[in-house]
């Protein structure tokens, strides 16, 4: 199994950091966690592409995890040679999502499938909506969800996948809880997204403030990672945005509460995890 950040950023826009998404590639195919700004070309750079996609999770509709819904969807439909449903594993509310990006895309669809006499087909998605339990269970590969605390978001899920008995466990956004230490015990990797609360504070802005209310700082995400005992934790979603140079402070935060290994995660930072 290999983990891979696509994207590292948070909703604000960055030149070098794309939306929250990450890839895990496992033995039954490319897994998609999220699918925030620029997805498709980050996974361009290490050869994975929506058509191929074996299925997408969601952790919740918070719209910088799920800026390029409608690029994947349509992607995968036009670059497809047959019908490829795609399946989408997300909280209730995902299948009026995808109803919506449908909906969005009508006229392009319309266009194409008027231009390409071999297109005869729209888009599909396959929906499973789902809250918590084993979702996915193919060979030696295994997916079980657990809900999170994103509140007011709700619901808002973890996952955990295992394949060939190593273990990564994604997030999302959360702030401590029971559901996601039951996903992370013995872990080998948990990707965390982590706020910066020293760095929010002192900016001072109220709009920026309101997020530490449901978003973890390094230093929950630091003791989450120790109470499961995993073996790496990897921090993505950063906010603000690491200055150049600062990376280590942000490791050093983390450490003081966690021993294992700390990974401040840069779009295409990859985890190996050899089963
Ligand atoms: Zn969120």
């Amino acid at each position: 199994m290999q983990l891979i950040v696509l994207g590292s950023g948070s909703p604000l826009p960055d030149p070098r950091r794309a939306g929250p998404s990450t890839l895990v590639r496992t033995e039954v195919g490319d897994l998609l966690f999220d699918c925030g700004r620029g997805v498709l070309m980050r996974a361009a750079a290490v050869a994975a592409g929506a058509p191929a996609l074996r299925a997408l999770f969601l952790t919740h509709l918070h719209s910088d995890h799920i800026t390029d819904l409608n690029d994947i969807v349509t992607t995968r439909w036009a670059m497809s040679l047959q019908p490829n449903p795609l399946t989408v594993y997300g909280p209730v509310g995902t299948g009026a999502v995808l109803r919506g990006v449908e909906m969005m895309l009508e006229p392009d669809i319309g266009y194409r499938l008027a231009h390409h006499d071999d297109l005869g087909w729209g888009p599909s998605a396959l929906v499973e909506e789902v809250a918590a339990g084993i979702v996915l269970e193919d060979g030696a590969v295994r997916v079980t969800a657990a809900p999170t605390d994103h509140s007011p978001v709700r619901p808002t899920v973890g996952f955990r996948i295992e394949d060939s008995g190593r273990s990564v466990v994604v997030a999302g956004d959360t702030v401590p809880c029971a559901g996601l230490d039951e996903l992370c015990a013995g872990a080998d990797v948990l990707v965390h997204t982590a706020v910066r609360r020293d760095l929010i504070e002192a900016i001072g802005l109220p709009r920026l403030t309101d997020v530490l209310d449901y978003h973890s700082s390094v230093e929950d995400a630091a003791r989450t990672a120790a109470r499961g005992e995993v073996g790496s934790l990897v921090l993505t979603h950063l906010v603000p945005p690491p200055a150049p140079g600062a990376e280590q402070e942000w490791i050093d935060l983390a450490a003081a509460h966690f021993d294992g290994e700390v990974v401040l995660a840069s779009d295409l930072t990859t985890v190996d995890c050899p089963g």
